[in-house]
């Protein structure tokens, strides 16, 4: 029997070992953190977003939290997002003193819709929080729009996402910030935690800059009330050769997604529902299936060898430390029917048919 893990770093690691000397260089350098490796990064990855600008902190949490201090997000302060996502967006928002409001998301595209975005508008709100769930963008014109109306900010939850783009707009550019994670697991990852922001207004990269570094920008004379969040340069250079091998890798991601598709069309499920003009990174490979049968279906692939993943079982505003009373229908059906199958980069032709005949034979 074949095995298909959900993901596969160890088998990562064996392609990469080869480009891995520059770690003993970083070592013999005698410094660790912030230096040349991360700056050059900053600069690597600010590229790709099409910002003018990027500051390596410690997770993409940090990212998120340092993003909404230097836009002055705070107490009293709104700040709309989605239910349907990992448990840093909402907790971020209420890190920095401000309230999240959830807006529900569209059934198709599991990200924010922004009809309910428009609806939770309120004096107090302070700015949109965009995810960009599964690597698949946010309907960011829209939003842009609502934004722009309302004199809001734009912070986008790049964290699943990094390179996925609408037309000719890279994921990052649309936000005034964008926050990116290289937790292990997503489609960049470090050997460990890390993230930054990005941006093009130079006034939030020196705010998040001194912001990082617990609030000096002279030694011993904190202007404001900062974090130690930085970037690590022994991070950084694993994310510096795994940069290089990102787009093939995103290809690779993009094939495997085409794959699943031809194959699995015609089941009486639905596969990933891609926005017009949208370039979906697949970070997950999402199913949405009968209520009932996600968990059978589940099991079935796991006594086959198949593992799989469920992002997200509970929903935002259901989590005792977000929880405020709303109903968001869409959220809830999803969080109830989504099924993630194995996609990534090192996986092989025989573990792709695998998946597929297992899901096949589920349905037959
Ligand atoms: C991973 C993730 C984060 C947080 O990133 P960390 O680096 O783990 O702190 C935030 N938002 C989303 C949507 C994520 O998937």
């Amino acid at each position: 029997m074949i095995k298909v893990p959900y993901l596969d770093l160890a088998q990562q690691y064996k392609t990469l070992a080869p480009e891995l000397g520059v770690l003993h260089d970083v070592m013999a350098s005698g410094r660790y953190i912030l230096g040349e490796n991360v700056a050059e990064l900053e600069q690597e990855i600010a590229d790709l977003c099409h910002c003018a600008c990027g500051v390596g902190v410690a997770s993409g949490t940090d990212a998120l939290v340092l993003a909404l201090m230097a836009l002055g997000v705070g107490d009293g302060d709104e700040v709309i997002t989605t239910p349907f996502s990992y448990v840093a967006t909402a907790a971020a928002i209420l890190r920095v003193g401000a309230k999240p409001v959830f807006a529900d998301i569209d059934a198709e595209t599991y990200n924010l819709d922004p009809e309910r975005v428009e609806l939770a508008i309120t004096e107090r709100t302070k700015a949109i929080l965009p995810v960009h769930l599964y690597g698949q963008p946010a309907d960011m014109w829209a939003i842009w729009e609502l934004a722009h109306e309302h004199g809001l900010a734009i912070v986008e939850d790049a964290a699943q996402a990094i390179g996925a783009s609408i037309g000719t707009e890279q994921v990052g550019e649309f936000g005034h910030a964008a926050c990116l994670s290289f937790y292990p697991t997503k489609n960049l990852g470090a050997a460990g935690d890390g993230g930054m922001v990005v941006t093009s207004d130079s006034g939030i990269r020196d705010k998040v800059d001194v912001l990082r570094c617990q609030g000096e920008r002279e030694r011993y004379k904190a202007e404001v009330l900062g974090l130690n969040s930085r970037l690590d340069e022994i991070q950084a250079a694993i994310l510096r050769v795994k940069l290089d091998h990102l787009w093939a890798w995103t290809q690779r991601r993009r094939d495997i997604a085409r794959a699943y598709d031809a194959a699995l069309g015609d089941l009486p499920i639905m596969t990933p529902a891609v926005m017009d003009d949208a370039f979906h990174v697949y970070h997950c490979y999402t199913l949405r299936v009968g209520r009932s049968e996600r968990d059978e279906l589940r099991q079935h692939l796991a006594d086959r060898g198949i593992d799989t993943g469920v992002y997200y079982p509970v929903c935002l505003h259901q989590q005792p430390a977000f929880w405020d009373g709303s109903v968001q229908p869409n959220a809830e059906a999803a969080a109830k029917r989504v099924l993630s199958l194995p996609i990534y980069p090192e996986m092989s032709v025989e573990q792709v048919g695998a998946v597929v005949d297992g899901v096949r034979r589920f349905y037959e």
